[in-house]
């Protein structure tokens, strides 16, 4: 449980406290405040005084604070209607209006819609480390999980970009999704998710043409308590090729 609750008003403030033993940041709480974390005692550091709820264009690219909630980030005009959907996708509406974007990256796995949807997209992390600050891509920090505070998380905003899933109902989390993402220069990212701890990076290239293949490759050992890799090999090929045709015009 949480026995002590800081809330500093500086980023130099917050890094320093997060440095203590058993010392959390406290985004939305709706992770922390779950009974996964009621077996032991730690403090917060509640990151909402610190100026980091903004959202802004700059050079091209959509720069989100860490504790802008994904409600906030849903109904920015900036973003593709394919990535409101992702987050639509995410949680209900209560959550959503509590849960940071941070957060969320944190605290999400394999079967996040919006975490595979900013896989696909090539979100980069700003992450403080008292001295240092660096940037590094979210695939990176999905496979490293870097201790630090993660203080903004920069999207292409000139890409297109398109999602699809198969859930058991229309609000459910997925048992497979795919998000694409194509740039100007043709590059083009497809990621998966539905399973596992983090969604997978299926391709990034510019022959469009293999996203079905890629698709099915990364599913190869995709089996869980859900479904078959063979169910969802198929599955991520079919939502690959129909997020390529949807890719807006
Ligand atoms: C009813 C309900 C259902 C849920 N269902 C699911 C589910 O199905 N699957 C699932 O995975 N989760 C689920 N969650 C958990 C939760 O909603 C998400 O993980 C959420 O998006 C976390 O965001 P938050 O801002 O509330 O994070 P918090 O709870 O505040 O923090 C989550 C983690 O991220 C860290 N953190 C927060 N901000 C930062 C930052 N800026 N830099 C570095 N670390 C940071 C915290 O220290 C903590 O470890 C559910 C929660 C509720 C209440």
């Amino acid at each position: 449980m949480i026995t002590t609750y800081h809330r500093p008003t500086t980023l130099p403030e917050a890094l320093a406290l997060l440095t203590r033993p058993d010392t959390l940041a406290l985004g939305g709480g709706t992770l922390i405040n779950t009974p996964a974390f009621k077996n032991r005692d730690f403090s917060v550091v509640d990151l909402q005084a610190l100026g980091l709820g903004k959202i802004q264009t700059r050079n091209s690219l959509l720069e989100i604070g860490a504790t802008v909630t994904l409600e906030q980030l849903r109904t920015c005009p900036d973003i593709p209607s394919a990535l409101q959907q992702a987050i639509r996708q995410e949680a209900s509406l209560n959550i959503r209006n509590s849960a940071t974007v941070a957060g969320t990256i944190v605290g999400r796995d394999g079967r996040s819609p919006f975490l595979t949807a900013l896989l696909a997209l090539d979100a980069k992390l700003t992450l403080e480390n008292g001295e240092t600050a660096s940037n590094l891509g979210l695939g990176e920090y999905l496979a490293l999980r870097p201790h630090g505070l993660i203080t903004l998380i920069s999207l292409p905003l000139q890409v297109k970009f398109a999602y699809e899933q198969v859930a058991r109902t229309p609000a459910d989390l997925p048992i497979v999704c795919a998000a694409l993402a194509q740039w100007n220069s043709g590059r083009t990212r497809l990621a998966l998710g539905g399973t596992g701890t983090t969604p997978l990076l299926a391709m990034d290239g510019t022959e469009p043409g293999g996203v079905a293949a890629a698709a099915r490759n990364a599913f190869h050992e995709a089996n869980d308590e859900w479904a078959s890799a063979a169910y969802r090999m198929d599955v991520a090929a079919t939502l690959a090729s129909r997020c390529l045709e949807n890719l807006p015009g």
